[in-house]
């Protein structure tokens, strides 16, 4: 039996790749605690203005109201007496959000942390590592991998750009499994395989 603790606050982490259900999770979490008559604050970075300035959006069309923030530091600031605080697109804030959401967590709120663990190039995603080290409770989301339907862990990069931050649409990522996700073609739609590598070539 899993218990939920009581007179306590506790970090969750939602991780994956783009389009695995991380937001929708989020706005999942912060709904049943709104149901549950509890105070709620969400905050996103303003970097991600892909849906209206004030919520956070899910690629499934879930909406939820957000204060978009410029400082990882207004998150505790404007968390007030909210007894839950969302966070999403975690991985575009600073590494103070380790400490700040464990300042949160110590005040007996419950943090719920949504972000990209993986850039489009494989490497860990800003605070989201340290992150995931310092939660109770960690969930990864994995999509659908576009080219063979298995779970993906990964976001394919569909265009040339060398910047780390490229907030985009379905037109600029797809989600992808290791076999078919590949750092270095950028141009990722012109290198779909029908399948992945032999797996005996690879051992
Ligand atoms: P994230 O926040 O992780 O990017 P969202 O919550 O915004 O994810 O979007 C999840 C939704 O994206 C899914 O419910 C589904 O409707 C849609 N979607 C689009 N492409 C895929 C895919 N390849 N795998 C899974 N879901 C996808
Ligand atoms: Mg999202």
């Amino acid at each position: 039996m899993i218990r939920t603790p009581t007179d306590t606050g506790w970090i969750e982490v939602i991780a994956g790749c783009m389009f695995s259900g991380k937001t929708e999770e989020l706005i999942r979490r912060v709904r049943r605690a709104q149901y549950g008559r509890q105070s709620v604050v969400v905050f996103k970075p303003r970097i991600d203005d892909r849906y209206s300035d004030d919520s956070v959006g899910s690629h499934s069309g879930g909406r939820l109201r957000s204060v978009q923030i410029d400082h990882t530091r207004e998150i505790l600031e404007k968390a007030g007496t909210a007894q839950v605080v969302g966070i999403d697109e975690a991985q575009f804030l600073g590494d103070e959000l380790v400490e700040i959401c464990e300042t949160l967590a110590n005040a007996g709120k419950r943090v719920i942390v949504a972000g990209l663990d993986l850039d489009y190039l494989g490497k860990p995603f800003g605070p989201m590592p340290a992150l995931l080290c310092h939660a109770e409770y960690i969930q990864k989301a994995l999509a659908v991998c576009v080219i063979c339907g298995n779970p993906a862990d990964r976001s394919q990069r569909l265009v040339s750009n060398d910047d780390t931050v490229l907030v985009g649409e379905s037109d600029s990522y797809e989600a992808r499994c290791r076999l078919h996700w590949d750092p270095n073609a950028a141009e990722g739609k012109q290198q779909r395989l029908p399948f992945g590598p032999n797996l005996a070539e690879l051992l």
